[in-house]
């Protein structure tokens, strides 16, 4: 008997993952390749049909049948019910573009288009840390803060598929600038270019920060400022107690919107969290309803990187409905 699987695709601003998934959610293969994002939008679009039919010729090789159905996460609010980016922040040619209708000429076959947020979401919620759950608020805290919300068992799409923005919650309206324009955003204080900049303006300059907050390529690295707070430096652990002050207020208000039984948090920034504990906690129960915050458990994500394909592939199978 040949092998039954869907694809799931996960394209970010760099790298894009593509995996064959079981129709359980295990990943029985997985493939990297770039997103070549600064390319033309046709460029990007054939980029992205290639790397699933590479997935595919790998696929046969192992005696593996179609697919069933081919899912694909991508950047940016998008309308899922048309299959339309409206605004990828890391594709610049992306603007109002038809990407699903341009990837199914291409393939051949019908493919289901999800933000990668909302992918990253159904991920957890199908294997990861929310599993079985029903009422659950999910944040990715990484270059940006992307979300999803899990309500009576559904991810939220709202009317075309852009529901979910939990980055752009408004966490102090005078604050910090965010790169989607307004101030105070949780994102402008919980992802890695927020914390760049908190940096920045706590040592009183913009550009050379110091190297031990830099990676090798000398760019700013949560991972490094992480490493500095676990050497009581105070710039790192102040940063990443004002991060956590934010990430509680936010926290709280989903808490209280939604009464959720899970916050799950992940993301490449969730490794500092140790050092966003204390203020989280004391700013979700500070602003949460005492009978709501304590039916919700605050815990971290569990698939790591391959949470965007596995909810791809969910998407895939079961597409989303208006
Ligand atoms: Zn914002």
């Amino acid at each position: 008997m040949t092998t039954r699987y869907v694809i799931g695709l996960d394209m970010g601003g760099t790298n894009i993952r593509c995996a064959a998934v079981s129709p359980q959610g295990e990943v029985l293969l997985l493939r990297r390749g770039p997103s070549n994002a600064d390319s033309s939008a046709p460029a990007v679009t054939a980029n992205i049909a290639a790397q699933i039919q590479a997935l595919e010729t790998a696929a046969r090789a192992r005696g593996f049948g179609a697919p069933l159905a081919i899912g694909v996460a991508v950047p940016g609010p998008l309308d899922v019910y048309r299959g339309v980016v409206m605004d990828a922040p890391h594709v610049k040619n992306w603007r109002v573009f038809p990407l699903r209708r341009r990837l199914e000429a291409q393939l051949g076959r019908p493919v289901v288009i999800e933000n990668d947020a909302n992918a990253w979401a159904l991920g957890e919620f199908w294997r990861g840390a929310a599993r079985g759950r029903k009422e659950v608020v999910l944040l990715t805290l990484g270059t940006g803060v992307g979300g999803g919300l899990i309500i009576g068992g559904k991810l939220v799409h709202g009317k075309s598929g852009m529901a979910g923005e939990l980055g752009h919650i408004a966490v102090d309206p005078e604050g910090m600038p965010c790169d989607c324009g307004v101030r105070g955003c949780l994102e402008a204080y919980a992802s890695s270019s927020g914390m760049a900049r908190l940096v920045a303006l706590r040592l009183g300059r913009n550009a050379d920060l110091p190297d031990r907050y830099l990676d090798s390529g000398g760019n700013f690295s949560v991972r490094h400022l992480t490493s500095a707070a676990r050497a009581r430096d105070a710039v790192a652990l102040k940063t990443l107690a004002t991060a956590g002050h934010y990430l509680g207020i936010a926290i709280a208000s989903l808490v209280n919107i939604f009464n959720p039984e899970l916050v799950v948090l992940g993301g490449g920034v969730s490794g500092a969290l140790p050092f966003m504990r204390a203020t989280m906690i004391s700013a979700v129960s500070e602003r949460a309803f005492s009978a709501i915050g304590a039916q919700a458990r605050i815990v971290r994500a569990a698939l790591g990187p391959i949470s965007g394909v596995v909810g791809a592939a969910h998407a895939a199978l079961y597409p989303p409905r208006r």
